[in-house]
């Protein structure tokens, strides 16, 4: 039968192709047509040859994958990469982050450290990253000019932050912002309460009003480290997780970040509420902030997302390196081998990211109908062979390195590994001589 339908954009012929949903399929000589920036079809190589397409890309050895998405971060910190590390949460931000953020976080660092932060996550196979910094709107600008996609959150904290000097003015400024990316295709807007101990009662309840009237996420570090849970229980009486449920935070738009600190009455709140974890482990190891029992929580049916956090803390954008980190730690938590295993873990950092972001219904998966945020990895590599199964040398034996191809809703945004909306050495010159500002004597 000749088929009528409008030509495709694109066809991509892969050697495996993983739509992630349905859970545990490894689709083999399959093709995968865009049409539009969306998934508009998805066959046997046979059949997919017989479809009309304006261009057809052959990719031997590689691996289809829906693009990865990070679900924590802070973009701009690449540009604060390796200043202070080995050190406890609270010394690292209280004697060297907020520091240098007071003195050099200003429009020009966080378009540039954005800018570093996007073409390292399209390098890495990310199509999508939620963000939390300070001067929102230029990371959404900078998002839009790059073709990437993001959850951009508006930090909200008790005290003065850059661009900000009340609570009430980042308020208003994510007001603002939320109405002018109301219709963007790429970007969504979220309320950033930084954590419990820097947000108080009154203002998580504007943020709750807020939220609730413009069907927002809130995007919040809860329970990152045991001193923030009994500190809390020391001034309120309430471990901090449960003040946010008094307070009518939680629900199914609500990012509960790190989780590190839980316990039954935690899952059940989780559990009732229908909120996201973002379980982001190379930080949390780093900063020796804790263990989450990602497996407990999937169990119990919490819907567990992953990030990198920011670079100052990790210190890499590298959500493949994550989700392979956060399999093996899964299975020391829980003392199971079985614990997170690779198909799962993959889930986790793409359509559980997706479903974080309340964004399930258009990214996360490879299906019909879905943008085509796509990643291509090359597994054809020696250290790749031999391959029995795609998913599990995805995860376990190979490194963003691996990263070929990247498009986000059908533009291709990383060709055979170099960035095509961003200009790499030109990147790379402006993060060193930022390195250099900060590096120097006062
Ligand atoms: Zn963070």
């Amino acid at each position: 039968m000749p088929n009528r339908a409008a030509p495709l954009d694109l066809l991509l012929l892969p050697s495996w192709l993983v739509p992630v949903e349905p859970a545990g399929v490894v689709l083999h000589d399959h093709g995968l047509g865009i049409r539009d920036g969306r998934i508009a079809f998805i066959g046997p190589r046979e059949e997919a040859l017989r479809q009309t397409a304006i261009d057809v890309r052959e990719l031997p050895g590689m691996l289809l994958s829906p693009g990865l998405i990070n679900a924590h971060g802070h973009a701009a910190m690449t540009l604060f990469r390796g200043m202070a590390d080995d050190l406890p949460l609270m010394t690292w931000l209280e004697h060297h982050i907020w520091p240098a953020e007071g003195r050099w976080v200003d429009e020009s660092f966080v378009a540039d450290g954005t800018d570093l932060a996007i073409a390292e996550q399209l390098q890495g196979g990310i199509t999508c990253f939620s963000d939390m910094y300070f001067y929102p709107w230029v990371a959404c600008e900078r998002v839009n000019l790059s073709g990437m996609r993001a959850q951009i959150t508006v930090p909200v904290l008790d005290f003065e932050i850059p661009g900000a000097r009340t609570t009430d003015e980042a308020l208003h400024q994510g007001i603002e912002l939320f109405g002018e990316m109301r219709h963007h295709p790429r970007i969504s807007i979220a309320f950033g309460p930084h954590a419990p101990y820097t947000v108080n009662d009154e203002n998580l309840q504007k943020i709750r009003v807020l939220a609730d009237e413009m069907d927002a996420a809130i995007h919040m570090h809860v329970h990152e480290t045991a001193f923030e849970v009994q500190q809390g229980l020391e001034q309120t009486g309430e471990r901090p997780l449960a003040r946010l449920a008094r307070a009518g935070l939680l629900g199914p738009r609500f990012q509960a970040v790190h989780m590190t600190q839980i316990t039954d009455a935690d899952i059940a709140l989780l559990v009732e509420h229908n909120c996201s974890v973002v379980h982001c482990p190379e930080s949390n190891l780093k900063l020796a902030s804790g263990f989450c029992p990602v497996e407990r929580l999937w169990q119990a049916g919490v819907n567990v997302a992953i990030g990198t956090d920011g670079a100052a803390s990790n210190n890499d954008l590298d959500l493949l390196g994550e989700t392979r980190t956060a399999a093996l730690l899964a299975k020391a938590v829980a003392g199971s081998a079985t614990a997170l295993d690779a198909h799962r873990a993959l889930r986790m950092a793409t359509l559980n990211g997706a479903r974080a972001m309340g964004l399930e219904e258009h990214i996360g998966s490879l299906e019909l109908g879905k943008a085509a945020d796509i990643t291509a990895f090359d597994l054809s590599g020696l250290a790749q062979q031999p391959i029995y199964d795609p998913v599990s040398q995805l995860i376990y034996a190979s490194g963003r390195h691996c990263v070929r191809h990247v498009w986000v809703e059908g533009r291709q945004l990383l060709d055979d590994r170099r960035l095509t909306s961003l200009d790499e050495v030109r990147l790379h010159a402006c993060a060193v001589e930022w390195g250099k500002r900060i590096k120097a004597p006062l």
